[in-house]
């Protein structure tokens, strides 16, 4: 008889301490459809058309190169509980595709950006195999993304399909109204100093959408190589077109724009720093640039401001 009442005692307490090991974070997500992203930027539009009904976890924070990254054991736990992954897809995630290959044979997980027309997309300069996976900076190309993760939630979740709705219409309005304003702002810049110079190749749909001419040091990947001969080019252009101003990017390593700006001013140009542009990662937590709409508007206050 004691026996049994010491194997019930251990058995409580086991459980006592199984749900004392329950987190904050456990608790809140309770009974919530459970959303893992990669990028930030696809957590907004899953926060923003879920609100509610979601429990949203991007993998990605301030500063990540997606490019290159590599996901942990605990990033791969993340998505094994995850209920919906959405992912960029377009290779931008270039080191997770057996990953989501994976996921999809057991649960919805979804490349958004793949969403959009292929017409629609723009290829590499340098390798016209490769798709520039930078789709967000396009508020046209971008709806199609919310209406993938809105269709999504809608499937996996039918039940709340007007909430779904009637947040996406919201969120896309919001992004219209965003459209406008970046575009009123880029006016702003006189026509020939519209040249957007930044350390890799993430805003060519930016220029695209706003007639800003761009380049950028390296590839669509960080994960090329840029060589002394790519610094030289890219400071001859600074200096044959007056370009005043070049941008550091969050998740990238400011060593190679600094390289560039060396090179402007051994050449008697001087070029400055414009400002700091968040290209493949979101800001931090709780502040403005950690939304999708707070990113963007810093940067294109940013690029007004410097080349005005
Ligand atoms: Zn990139």
């Amino acid at each position: 008889m004691k026996k049994w009442i010491g194997y019930l005692l251990g058995a409580s307490l086991f459980l006592l301490i199984l749900a004392g090991c329950s987190s904050e974070a456990d608790k809140q997500s309770e009974g919530k459809i459970k959303v893992t992203t990669t990028i930030g930027q696809i957590g907004d539009i899953a926060k923003n058309v879920g609100k509610e009904h979601v429990a949203v976890d991007s993998l990605m924070g301030p500063g990540i190169d997606p490019h290159l990254y590599k996901a942990s054991q605990g990033d791969i736990n993340k998505l094994s509980q995850a209920d919906i992954i959405f992912y960029n897809g377009l290779h931008l995630e270039g080191k997770m595709g057996d990953i989501f290959a994976k996921m999809k044979e057991d649960k919805p997980t979804y490349p958004v950006a793949e969403a959009i027309p292929e017409n629609k997309l723009l290829v590499d300069q340098a390798n016209a195999s490769a798709i520039d996976p930078h789709v967000w900076f396009d508020i046209e190309l971008w709806q199609y993304a919310v209406m993938e993760v809105r269709d999504a939630l809608i499937e996996y979740d039918p039940d709340h399909k007007a909430d779904y709705e009637k947040n996406a219409e919201t969120y896309l309005n919001e992004l219209k109204k965003l459209e406008e304003e970046a575009q009123a702002k880029i006016n702003e810049i006189p026509e020939e100093s519209r040249v957007l110079v930044t350390a890799h190749d993430a805003f060519q749909y930016f220029g695209q959408a706003y007639g800003m001419e761009v380049k950028g040091l390296q590839g669509l990947s960080t994960d090329s190589e840029y060589g002394l001969r790519d610094v030289q080019n890219l400071v001859n252009t600074l200096a044959d077109r007056n370009i005043k101003a070049v941008f550091i990017e969050s998740s990238i390593s400011e060593r190679s724009i600094n390289a560039v700006v060396e090179g402007a001013r051994e050449k008697g140009h001087e070029v400055k720093i414009g400002g700091e542009l968040y290209s493949d990662a979101m800001g931090e937590k709780g502040s403005p640039e950690g939304t999708y709409t707070g990113m963007y508007r810093h940067n294109i206050e940013t690029i007004a401001k410097a080349l005005k």
